[in-house]
């Protein structure tokens, strides 16, 4: 199973948005598809249709040792997709896990044991913190939204900082599978401004598919439906299938046959 962490220390860059139709989009195209929802707010639970109220093993329970990984994956409401759910209780995995000797470690550790998937996306909460770092350990590549706005990417310097020290230290074969852009606006110079900035500055890393601001991204997640389900033809959709297939082109011989 290859595992792709999709993180951005930054809040409402589409991380969320991303992992719930990158998923769906992977599991449409026949990939057995695991996402891994590791922010407290359990946007991207709800996003698959899992309310909070049919909640049971959840993600925090995967990092507290709690739960086997088997034990932790339900089905989604997509075919081909899977979820390991996340509720409240992870906010306090942070300071349950202070005392831990290998605190970071506990998501990779998990994710060892076999769950029959090809692929699975963690989606991180806003934040360096623990959380994210448990995917960054866990994961053999990170996909990055950045939204096209200013400071863009002072923030992603920053992130950029943390994957060199993860390499270092926890997971040397972490890479980078690419930045995504996302929200942009075409009637907006700014957004093409920064645009051109970012491919500028980090060339072939970002991906050629842009995700368009598209209000039927934001409309999905109230119906407990990912855009590529809610309305598969809108641009917001066409573009996640897109940046799917670029993303299937950008991984390694070896994973594609896993
Ligand atoms: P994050 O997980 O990084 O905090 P989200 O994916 O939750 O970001 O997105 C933040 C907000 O912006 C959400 O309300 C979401 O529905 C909306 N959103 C995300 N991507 C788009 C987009 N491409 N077009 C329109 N709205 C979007
Ligand atoms: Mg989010």
């Amino acid at each position: 199973m290859i595992c792709i962490a999709i993180a951005n220390q930054k809040g409402g860059v589409g991380k969320t948005t991303t992992a719930i139709n990158i998923a769906t989009a992977m599991a449409a195209t026949g990939w057995r598809t695991l996402l891994i929802d590791l922010d407290p707010q359990g946007n991207a639970s709800t996003g698959v249709g899992l309310r909070a109220s049919e909640r049971e093993l959840s993600s925090y329970d995967l990092l507290i040792g709690e739960a086997s990984l088997p034990e932790c994956i339900v089905s989604s409401a997509i075919p081909g997709l899977d979820l390991v759910p996340a509720t409240v209780d992870l906010s306090g995995a942070e300071v349950e896990l202070v005392d831990v000797e290998d605190r970071a470690q506990r998501l990779r550790d998990a994710l060892a044991q076999h769950s029959g998937h090809d692929i699975c996306f963690i989606d991180c909460p806003p934040s360096l913190g623990l959380l994210t770092l448990n995917a960054l350990c866990a994961a053999d590549t990170l996909m990055v939204p950045l939204q096209c706005e200013f400071f863009a990417l002072e923030g992603l310097s920053q992130l950029l900082q943390t994957v060199e020290q993860v390499q270092q230290r926890l997971n040397p074969d972490l890479d980078i599978v690419g930045v995504v852009l996302t929200m942009f606006d075409r009637r907006n110079r700014l957004t093409d401004q920064v645009s051109d900035d970012v491919r500028e500055c980090l060339g072939d890393l970002v991906f050629e598919a842009v995700i368009p601001r598209n209000v039927r991204l934001s409309e999905a997640p109230s119906h407990g439906l990912p855009a590529l389900i809610y309305d598969h033809a809108c641009a917001g959709s066409r573009a996640y299938m897109a940046l799917a297939r670029e993303l299937i082109g950008r991984l390694p011989e070896r994973r594609k046959a896993a």
